[in-house]
């Protein structure tokens, strides 16, 4: 619940609604506003009485907020978030970036490679993956610790940010240092100690939908992160399952609107594994613009046919060159 305070409200009488939800064992966040003060009630399990506050001076409204997240809200914080990756920016606002790069780290030179792909068409942030969760344990499953140091050196030669996986508490404090961002994936979008312990770090978070998560569990798993004190946190739509079979998922580009008018965290769309193919990456990628997302993630190999982990979903260096052209062209028209 938001308790809303009169116009002017005086500080005594916004401490005693203070006083009086730690009374109930409740938390207070007090939320600054242009012209009034709101204070936000955290730590409740279901529906908070008003009983209490109604005769606390100063109190003008309350505003219940029934769903199962608050800190990612609009309503907690009607201004957009902005998050900074290695002084790269994403947020609703401003100019979408693109996140490139291989799905998985497979060796120095296949990384280095990539880099100085992306960076040269104009990349924003290079991503890569140390850590891969694979469906089968037969497939490559990253190179661990080695692919991290290798994609760390690789961002640092190429000049870009980077993005890599975590998928364990016990890597997150070397993924932290050798990253920009930390990437939490789809499969673990709902592993909450991962994500309260990613949120401690406060470093930026991107945190990918869950292939069969619902945009309020998306969004209570992010509340896990910003819960932590960070709100560094981007949210990656990446498709999801659905009954239809021909492509890898269903990517689901009405969120993005939707998302915008419900949380001030920028979004980004991952149109890579959303199809599964290569020749539909780009048209996704350029509808993602369109729909608004603050950015979008596409995987870049150097030599697509070779690649241990997603392939055929693989951009080559040229198909992603030509990528970016037409999305600089589109923002062009966009801007008008
Ligand atoms: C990835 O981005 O490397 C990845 C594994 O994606 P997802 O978690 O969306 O499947
Ligand atoms: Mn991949």
């Amino acid at each position: 619940m938001l308790i809303v305070m009169e116009h002017g409200a005086a500080k005594p009488q916004v401490d005693a609604v203070v006083a009086r939800i730690e009374s109930l064992g409740l938390t207070p966040q007090a939320i600054p506003g242009g012209d009034r003060v709101a204070i936000g009630v955290l730590g409740n399990r279901g529906y908070v009485d008003e009983a209490p506050f109604r005769d606390l001076p100063g109190v003008r409204e309350f505003i219940h907020v029934t769903k199962p997240f608050k800190l990612v809200s609009r309503d907690f914080h009607p201004e957009d978030t902005v998050v900074e990756v290695g002084g790269v920016r994403f947020g609703w606002g401003e100019e979408p970036v693109v996140i490139a790069g291989p799905c998985a780290v497979e060796s120095r030179e296949q990384v280095t490679e990539a880099a100085r792909i992306v960076k040269r068409a104009g990349a924003g942030v290079l991503r890569g993956g140390a850590f891969k969760p694979r469906t089968g344990p037969h497939s490559f499953q990253g190179l661990g610790f080695e692919g991290l140091s290798i994609l760390a050196q690789a961002s640092r030669d190429a000049g870009l940010p980077v993005v890599t996986e975590v998928m364990r508490i016990d890597q997150l404090e070397r993924v932290s240092e050798a990253a920009d961002c930390i990437q939490i994936g789809a499969r673990n979008m709902q592993n909450f100690d991962l994500l309260k312990e990613t949120g401690r770090l406060g470093k930026p978070v991107l945190l990918k939908r869950g292939m069969s998560a619902t945009l309020e569990e998306f969004l209570a798993a992010a509340e896990y992160i910003l819960l932590e004190g960070n709100s560094q946190v981007i949210l990656c739509e990446r498709g999801i399952r659905t009954f239809e079979p021909a492509l890898r998922n269903t990517l689901d580009l009405g969120v993005v609107p939707y998302l915008r008018r419900v949380t001030h965290l920028p979004v980004i769309v991952d149109p890579s594994h959303a199809v599964g193919r290569r020749e539909l990456v780009a048209p996704m990628a350029k509808a993602a613009l369109v729909v608004g997302a603050a950015g979008v993630m596409v995987e870049v190999h150097p030599d697509p046919c070779t690649a241990l982990c997603d392939g055929p979903q693989s951009l080559d260096g040229q198909s992603f060159t030509a990528l970016m052209a037409e999305l600089a062209a589109l923002r062009q028209v966009l801007a008008r």
